[in-house]
């Protein structure tokens, strides 16, 4: 039935009918909190656990006997119907965070002795997770620029099992071109059994599912934090893998055994005010976003500015062929990153000068991490979210000690830019 609507109307009243419970005569799907299910007979109870993470069940067509919350329940089932969806992907398992959600995406397609080759811009705890984490338990690593395609192909060693990407990359916004990727890392998988296929992982929490669907790019896995644009308010924690139906019994037999299954409370959230307004939010956010890269472009104190949707963008052909939203337009998000002028101690003592203008005097800007709140947020990447990278590696990651990050969010974009000029004007 929701194949005959558009995204649009599809994120905000989720599958027509669905088997994860009964809501006929609701408008909301019910919020649901019972941590263990009552089984009714000892028959019921043997069937759930015959059928949980049951790769011969079709989950979407089955009624779910639930058991028992970390397992298996309503709000977060009918959460994964509704973001499978929005990336197509075949299923989706939600998890507690965006972490729990990139741990469980690589954990399932790694042993002791495989090889992870991941692009050299990642989220900092993904980068963590990998280099400290999965290395002590012997799964190897390799970073890379992976928009580079010959040491792509060179990278990749007969052990190699995952090529792990973000698209936007944080802070900078450089993309990586995912179809391009996609194509190297076929040319790599011809002639290898099925048990040593390489995956391809991209987390997209950058973009969301507005602005881009990896997997109908040819990517085997999309991971999100819920937690920014999906979630939206900044009021929720969530992370989700979507992609293949076949992982599907492994990513909840991981979410089972660690346990980072997302609270229903969060999960309905999510489902009731993020996903429905997702599309909402995203065209004010973005068209204020290119208000925004407009203006700090032609400001003295404004080196450059990196938005996707700029003309000036490095890589803009590729940000318009990559990034279009659910009507296919070009949907450059609501991300930016702009450096400030200056020697490097003196963009760096600026940039924190900013900063404490915008903390001290602004509504409209938050100084905060995190992104994808209707509150525009601002940051400073090297003495904030990427403080831990040694110089050089914040070099090599091209963030500046001037360098400033901003997630637009749906304030009237006339005083988010008002606050903005007074606090460059401060400096
Ligand atoms: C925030 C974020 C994560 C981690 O998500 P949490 O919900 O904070 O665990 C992963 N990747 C990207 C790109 C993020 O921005």
């Amino acid at each position: 039935m929701e194949h005959r609507y558009r995204d649009r109307s599809v994120l905000i009243h989720g599958k027509f009918r669905s088997e994860k419970w009964d809501f006929e005569d609701h408008i909301l799907p019910p919020i649901t909190t019972s941590t263990a299910f009552r089984l009714r007979s000892a028959e019921r109870g043997a069937d759930g656990f015959l059928q949980f993470a049951n790769p011969d069940l079709d989950r979407g067509a089955v009624h779910p006997i639930y058991i028992y919350s970390r397992l298996d329940d309503p709000c977060q089932g009918l959460l994964e119907e509704t973001l499978a969806f929005s990336e197509k992907g075949e299923t989706a398992v939600a998890f507690a965070t965006g972490m729990a959600a990139v741990s469980a995406a690589i954990g399932i397609h790694v042993s002791a002795g495989d090889h992870i080759l991941a692009h050299n811009a990642l989220y900092g705890c993904t980068y963590s997770l990998i280099t400290n984490w999965l290395s002590r338990f012997g799964v190897r690593y390799t970073l890379a620029n992976l928009n580079d395609r010959k040491t792509l192909e060179s990278s990749i060693r007969p052990e190699t099992r995952v090529v792990y990407l973000e698209s936007p990359c944080n802070p900078t916004l450089e993309l990586v071109d995912i179809e391009e990727l996609v194509r190297a890392v076929q040319g790599a998988n011809a002639g290898r059994p099925d048990n040593e296929r390489i995956v391809t992982i991209i987390d997209n929490t950058f973009a969301s599912p507005f602005c881009q669907r990896p997997l109908t790019m040819g990517t085997d896995f999309v991971v999100h934090s819920l937690t920014k644009y999906l979630s939206g308010f900044g009021a929720d924690m969530g992370g989700v893998v979507i992609g293949r139906r076949s992982a599907e019994t492994d990513l909840l037999l991981f979410r089972k055994d660690f346990g980072g299954s997302i609270s229903p409370k969060a999960a309905w959230n999510i489902l009731v005010f993020g996903a429905p307004t997702l599309a909402l939010r995203m065209e004010r956010q973005q068209a204020s976003a290119m208000r925004v890269a407009e203006t700090l472009e032609l400001h003295p104190a404004v080196k450059f500015v990196r938005y996707p949707g700029l003309d000036s963008f490095p890589q803009i052909d590729l940000a318009r062929r990559q990034m279009r939203d659910i009507d296919g337009n070009f949907a450059p998000g609501a991300m930016l990153y702009f450096e400030l002028e200056g020697e490097q101690d003196e963009a760096y003592e600026r940039a924190k000068r900013v900063m404490n203008h915008l903390a001290e005097n602004s509504l409209a800007i938050t100084l905060a991490v995190s992104l994808g709140q209707i509150r525009t947020l601002i940051e400073h990447p090297a003495s904030m979210t990427h403080s831990s990278l040694s110089s050089e590696d914040q070099a090599a990651a091209g963030i500046a000690p001037g360098g400033i990050r901003m997630s637009v969010g749906i304030e009237d974009v006339r005083d988010i830019l008002a606050d903005l000029e007074d606090a460059l004007a401060a400096v």
